[in-house]
This record gives C-alpha cells, sequence and structure tokens, in this order.
C-alpha cells in the first residue's frame, strides 16, 4: 500500500486502493488487527485533541510497509467508529479533526516542495491537492515576480463561496476581495484554508453509516465504542466558569485579541479558538459582539460562529487544546505553561481560582446580565461534561438498524 494514501486516506486513489486491496475490513476488526486500535485512537485524538496524528508523532509516510498499511486501513475503520458513536457533534468534530491533520501534512509537502528542507518521504504538490477535490481548473497561481512560489492565487467565485464562509471573518467577504474576471483572489494560507473546506466535506461525506449493532463489525467494535464513549464521559467539564476577566486570559487568546485589535484580520483557526473560548467561558453572542466592538471581528461572523458553538446547555465544542493551538502557531507556551493545562480553558479557570479578586468585566461595562446566560434566571446552564459538549445526549448507545457500510468510502 502507498504511503501517500495512509497520508491522505480520503483521495480517491486510497479509497480505491483500500477497494481493490485483498484486505476485508470485517476480518480485520475481527481479529483485533492493529489498524483497529489505530482507528480507535484516530477517533479518540480527533475528539479530544482536534488532530488524528498518531500520539507517538505525526505520520510521515517513512514508515514500513506494516505501519503504512495499519494507517491507512484505520481511516475506513475510525469512520465506523464514529459512526457507532452516534452523535452528529462527534462526527463533524472528527472531520474537522481529519481535515486538521491533513493540512499541517500538506503544509509539510508544501515546505518540502518548495525546498526549504528536504525529505525522502512521497508528498504531493499543491496542483495534486487541487485536482484532487475538482478544483484545478478553478485556481490559477498569481505570477510572482522575483520568486518560484506564488504568494497569491485567484480562485473561481463559485468554488470561494461553496467552500468559504463569511463567518470566517469580514475579509473573506466578497466585497472585501479583489475579484477580477470571475475569480477572488486569496493568499496562498487562504488558499489552504479553502482547501481544508473541501477535505472536511470529503470526510464528513457519507457519515453516518446505517450499522446493526448486534451484528458484523459493529458487534466486533462494541467494546471499542464502549471504551470511547467511556473515555469521553470521563472527560468532566465543569461548565462555564462564568466570569470574564480578560487580565486572567491565557498569553494565545490575549495576544489574538490584540491582534484583532490592532485590525489584524485573524485567521479561520484563530477566530475559531478565540470564539470556542469566549463561549466557553459562558459569554453569550451579545457579550463576545460587546467585547470584540474594537477589533477586526465583525458582529455578524461573531453571531454565526458564536451561536454555531453554542447550544442551551453550553458550549457544544470544547475549545481546541494547547497541542491544537501550538500546531496552528497560535500558542508559543510562554512560561511553559502548558504543563500547568491541557487547554485555554483549563489555565483560566484555575488563574480565575487562584487570583483573590476577580472583577467581571460584564459588570464593570454593563453588559449583559452578568450570568452568561441566556435563559431564564430557573433554567439550569453549564455543568454538563465534556463528554456531551463532543457527543451531547446523542450518544446513548442506541444503533440504527440497516445495510453494513461500504467501509472504503471515502
Ligand atoms: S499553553 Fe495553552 S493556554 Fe498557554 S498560551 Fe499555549 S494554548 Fe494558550
Amino acid at each position: 500500500m502507498d504511503a501517500l494514501h495512509a497520508k491522505y486516506p480520503f483521495f480517491e486513489g486510497a479509497r480505491e486502493a483500500v477497494a481493490g486491496a485483498s484486505v476485508s475490513l470485517p476480518t480485520l476488526v475481527a481479529e483485533d488487527a492493529p489498524a483497529v486500535e489505530r482507528a480507535r485512537e484516530r477517533v479518540e485524538r480527533a475528539l479530544l485533541e482536534g488532530t488524528v496524528e498518531p500520539e507517538g508523532g505525526a505520520f510521515t509516510g517513512a514508515d514500513g510497509p506494516v505501519e503504512i498499511r495499519s494507517e491507512l486501513l484505520s481511516y475506513p475503520i475510525a469512520r465506523i467508529l464514529v459512526s457507532l458513536l452516534d452523535s452528529e457533534p462527534a462526527i463533524e468534530k472528527y472531520a474537522a479533526a481529519e481535515a486538521a491533520t491533513a493540512l499541517d501534512r500538506l503544509r509539510a509537502d508544501l515546505d518540502a516542495d518548495d525546498g526549504l528542507r528536504s525529505t525522502p518521504t512521497p508528498r504531493v504538490g499543491l496542483d495534486d491537492a487541487l485536482d484532487e477535490f475538482g478544483l484545478g481548473d478553478d485556481v490559477r497561481a498569481e505570477p510572482a515576480r522575483g520568486s518560484r512560489d506564488p504568494s497569491h492565487y485567484w480562485v473561481a467565485v463559485g468554488p470561494y463561496l461553496r467552500f468559504t464562509s463569511p463567518s470566517w471573518g469580514a475579509s473573506w467577504r466578497l466585497v472585501n476581495r479583489a475579484l477580477a474576471d470571475g475569480a477572488v483572489r486569496v493568499s496562498r494560507e487562504e488558499l489552504l484554508e479553502v482547501l481544508g473546506t473541501a477535505i472536511e466535506a470529503r470526510v464528513r461525506e457519507g457519515l453516518p453509516f446505517e450499522l446493526d449493532a448486534d451484528e458484523g463489525i459493529a458487534a466486533d467494535l462494541e467494546s471499542r465504542v464502549a471504551e470511547l464513549k467511556r473515555l469521553l464521559s470521563e472527560r468532566t467539564y465543569t461548565g462555564p466558569i462564568d466570569v470574564v476577566a480578560p487580565a486572567l486570559f491565557p498569553p494565545c487568546m490575549t495576544n489574538l485579541i490584540e491582534k484583532a485589535e490592532r485590525d489584524v484580520t485573524l485567521t479561520a483557526p484563530e477566530s475559531f479558538a478565540l470564539m470556542a473560548f469566549l463561549v466557553g467561558i459562558g459569554m453569550t453572542p451579545d457579550e463576545v459582539v460587546a467585547f470584540c466592538a474594537d477589533t477586526s471581528l465583525d458582529a455578524e461572523g461573531i453571531r454565526y460562529q458564536t451561536e454555531y458553538l453554542r447550544d442551551d446547555r453550553g458550549t457544544q465544542y470544547p475549545p481546541p487544546t494547547c497541542e491544537t493551538l501550538a500546531n496552528y502557531g497560535i500558542c508559543h507556551n510562554e512560561d511553559d505553561h502548558m504543563r500547568v493545562a491541557p487547554d485555554p480553558l483549563s489555565y483560566y479557570e484555575t488563574r480565575v481560582e487562584e487570583a483573590d479578586e476577580v472583577v467581571d468585566w460584564r459588570d464593570e461595562h454593563g453588559v449583559g446580565d452578568g450570568d452568561g446566560d441566556d435563559t431564564d434566571e430557573d433554567e439550569p446552564s453549564g455543568g454538563e461534561s465534556r463528554s456531551e459538549q463532543v457527543g451531547g445526549e446523542q450518544v446513548s448507545g442506541e444503533q440504527v438498524s440497516g445495510e453494513e457500510p461500504d467501509p472504503t468510502a471515502n
């Protein structure tokens, strides 16, 4: 099996490789092959850490044939596992983690291609990646004077609108973009974000599979699914801390706020991380809009993103972990405080608990009701576990009967 397929298992070629290989996924699962444990790790890391890279280090494709085979086959098994969790938020988070990991790998491939560093591992080029999603004819590079590599590209309006969202910030709106001959100008990093959406949609496609819990592959995976559900339920989250004390925010969030205050546009991951944090500390969409009033973030985008992040039980998505934020270059691990907490929210909670006196920004500025709760006073708020945040109440173990999926699909 091809290392490139293992690196990008959602590529059409990878799917064909799995379908054409002399392996049967039900047999692999029944025999508890290494790909099954790697699939469980894949889903666990996706839901809890926002990445599907192996715990022991990023998969580069430089491994031996056994590891390559296991990495590739773990993908279709992971898709079955996440289907068995029976949770829409879990599927969305899984797809987002696959896309984030794939983008990291793609960036590494492109850096290697640029000659910035050499690697003996197989890699894809930008054109290959665009072709994979039918974007080859929709994207053209802007000639770069004095440089081998273009810094900007032009994306046809149709795909641009399909793979971007106004919720990413004002700079993504068409009115704020250079537009010529039916194409929109984007930077290279923005083009990768567009590709990320295409990858996420590809992974999301066809999920969840309909499976009969008592039969075949689903029955054989029962203990793995139970293990994942138990892990998720153990990740208790004490609910929104419900105090807005900017002086106690972790450096990553302070840096993002200061960047936005300088009127610099945040990237999609930066904006997502900040919104997830603010919602995670109990702020309502209105409060977040007020809090970000003098920044590059616009009210409409904030509302879209925060309402997506929030549900009537509190935050549905935990903020990304420190590890994920470090991968995006958002975390600089000041004073090595990654040792203190695994994610910015936990770090903030620790600081609030340790503070002698905390004044809520909302009280100081007369914003909101100061309790971060849109609901009636008597309604319960927050207090959900991380498993509920990730899986919601839909993580019930109830299964849907139906045909066995095509496990190689996407
Ligand atoms: S270690 Fe965590 S909390 Fe601290 S700056 Fe990095 S991401 Fe933020």
